[in-house]
């Protein structure tokens, strides 16, 4: 089965694509992560992204449809996928019918502004790995310290409050005409991202 998870940043659909994935045995193509990647790389395609991530803009359809397309066609990709934070826009999932990768159920996971700004405002990153840490769900082991690679953990410029309520503006107002093209083709499925990640989960393998 070919999934889409929606939610606004800070709604755990990474966490909960992650676990999901495992779960069923599918892949899990989070695009912000393979974009974060090519940025610590420093690679053509960082460079490019790099400017758009920062500013919690969106980055250009042409980049990550190309991204998702090459991706979709790895052997992990064969049972299933879960896509996370692609599509964003109709023009995105117009796009990817088009390239014959048809999406079997959109699962929205839905959560309010502020509390995207409480859950990613304690948020710290490694710099050096990209490992995520939050001192509620998942501290480091030693405050203030990657315990995958012992780097210093920082805060990522696109988890600051104003940054937050930008990309939540920026997700509400293109993602929501989304909601309704997959809602017309009978593909939408809600989710309150408000519950504790257990039920959240046993909510999702309920739908899929
Ligand atoms: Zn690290």
């Amino acid at each position: 089965m070919k999934i889409v998870l929606l939610g606004p940043p800070g709604s755990g659909k990474g966490t909960q694509a992650a676990v999901l994935a495992k779960d069923l045995g599918y892949a899990h193509i989070s695009t912000g992560e393979i974009l974060r990647e090519e940025i610590r790389k420093n690679s053509p395609l960082g460079l490019q992204a790099q400017e758009f991530v920062k500013s919690g803009k969106l980055v250009p359809d042409g980049v990550v449809i190309s991204i998702v397309k090459e991706r979709t066609k790895k052997e992990d990709c064969k049972n299933g996928f879960i896509l996370d934070g692609f599509p964003r826009t109709i023009p995105q999932a117009e796009a990817l019918e088009k390239e014959g990768i048809t999406i079997d159920k959109a699962v929205s996971l839905e959560v309010t502004e502020e509390e995207c700004v409480r859950r990613l405002g304690d948020r710290k990153s490694c710099p050096q790995c990209g490992a995520v840490y939050n001192p509620v769900t998942r501290p480091p082991k030693n405050e203030g310290i990657c315990d995958q690679c012992s780097s210093a953990l920082i805060q990522r410029e696109d988890d600051k409050a104003q940054t937050i309520r930008e990309r939540f503006r920026v997700y509400s107002q293109k993602t929501a005409p989304l909601l309704d093209f997959y809602k017309k083709s009978k593909r939408l499925f809600s989710l309150d991202g408000h519950l504790n990640p257990e039920k959240v989960l046993t909510n999702l393998k309920n739908l899929v």
